[in-house]
C-alpha cells in the first residue's frame, strides 16, 4: 500500500455514495483525513465513521452552507490540500419536455455546486500555497447521450470551469477533470440491473464491461496525487474506450482486410 495522502487534508462531496464513497475511501486508505460531504446525512455519516473522517451536510446548491463547511473542515483538519467536487446527479427526459425546475436542479448541482466548491476552496489553498481540485464531470460533457441534454450541458460547463480554475489558480493549485463513463453505482442501477441495457452497454465498450466506483476513484486519486505534478486544467475520460467511435462492424472490417490492399 502507497501513502500518497499522508499529511493531506480532502473534501470530497458526494462522499457518502458510489465513486464519491470510493475516492474517500482511497484518499482514507492512503493517509488523508477527508471529510465526506453530501446532503444525505446517513451516508455521509457512515462513510466518515468507517473511514476515521468527519461528516459534513451539505446541499452543494447552498452557496453559504458550503463556504461554511468547507471553511470549517479546513479548520477542523488542520488545513485543506483537496477537494473532490464530485456531487452529481442526472436525469434522462426527452429535451424538449424538461421543466424549469428539473433544468435548474440538473445546472444547479452539478455545475452551480462545482464552482460553489471551487470559490469557497480557493482562497484557502492559495493563502497555503498548495492544493488540488478534482472535478467529476461525465462523458456525457463530450459526447451527447439522448434524454440527458441539462446534464450533459452542466457537465461540459464543469469541463470549462475545471480549465479556467487551472488558469486563474496556478501556479500553486492544479485543477483538473474525470469524465466517466458507464460506472456502477446506485446512479446507475436500473440500467445495470436491465439486462437488455447492460449487454448493449458492454458491447459498446472495448474493456467489455461496465466500470467499478474504484476505477474512477484511481484515477481521481492520480490527478490529485504528486505523480500528476505537471498536470492540470486537463480531464481524464474514464470510460473503458467507449467514446471511441466505429461505424465498421467486425464482419466488415473481416471482410475488408481478406480482400488484402490495393
Ligand atoms: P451516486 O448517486 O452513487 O452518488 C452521488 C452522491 O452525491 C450521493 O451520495 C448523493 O447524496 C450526493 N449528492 C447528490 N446531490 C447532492 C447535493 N445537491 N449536495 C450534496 N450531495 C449531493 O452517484 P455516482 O455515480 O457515484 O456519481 C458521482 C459523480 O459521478 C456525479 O457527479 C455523476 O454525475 C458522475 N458520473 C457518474 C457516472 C456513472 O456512470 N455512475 C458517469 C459519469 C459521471
Amino acid at each position: 500500500m502507497t501513502d500518497r495522502f499522508t499529511g493531506r487534508q480532502a473534501i470530497v462531496t458526494g462522499g457518502g455514495s458510489g465513486i464519491g464513497e470510493a475516492t474517500c475511501r482511497l484518499f482514507a486508505r492512503e493517509g488523508a483525513v477527508v471529510t465526506v460531504l453530501d446532503r444525505d446525512a446517513d451516508s455521509a455519516a457512515r462513510v466518515a465513521a468507517e473511514i476515521g473522517g468527519r461528516a459534513a451536510v451539505v446541499d452543494v446548491r447552498d452557496a453559504d452552507a458550503v463556504t461554511l463547511a468547507v471553511n470549517e473542515a479546513a479548520e477542523a483538519m488542520g488545513g485543506l490540500t483537496d477537494l473532490v467536487n464530485n456531487a452529481g446527479i442526472g436525469t434522462a427526459v426527452p429535451l424538449l419536455n424538461y421543466t424549469d425546475k428539473q433544468w435548474a436542479l440538473l445546472i444547479g448541482v452539478n455545475l452551480t455546486g462545482t464552482f460553489y466548491g471551487i470559490r469557497a476552496a480557493g482562497p484557502i489553498m492559495l493563502a497555503a500555497g498548495k492544493g488540488s481540485i478534482v472535478n467529476n464531470a461525465s462523458l456525457t460533457a463530450i459526447r451527447p447521450t439522448r434524454g440527458e441534454g441539462p446534464y450533459s450541458a452542466a457537465k461540459a460547463g464543469v469541463l470549462a470551469l475545471t480549465q479556467n480554475a487551472a488558469l486563474e489558480l496556478g501556479p500553486a493549485v492544479r485543477v483538473n477533470a474525470v469524465a466517466p463513463g458507464m460506472i456502477h453505482t446506485p446512479l446507475t442501477e436500473m440500467v445495470v440491473s436491465n439486462d437488455e441495457w447492460r449487454t448493449a452497454a458492454e458491447s459498446g465498450t472495448p474493456a467489455g464491461r461496465i466500470g467499478t466506483a474504484e476505477e474512477v476513484a484511481e484515477v481521481i486519486a492520480f490527478l490529485a496525487s504528486d505523480a500528476a505534478s505537471y498536470v492540470t486544467g486537463q480531464t481524464i475520460v474514464v470510460d473503458g474506450g467507449s467514446v471511441l467511435p466505429s461505424l465498421q462492424s467486425d464482419a466488415l472490417l473481416r471482410a475488408i482486410s481478406q480482400a488484402g490492399f490495393g
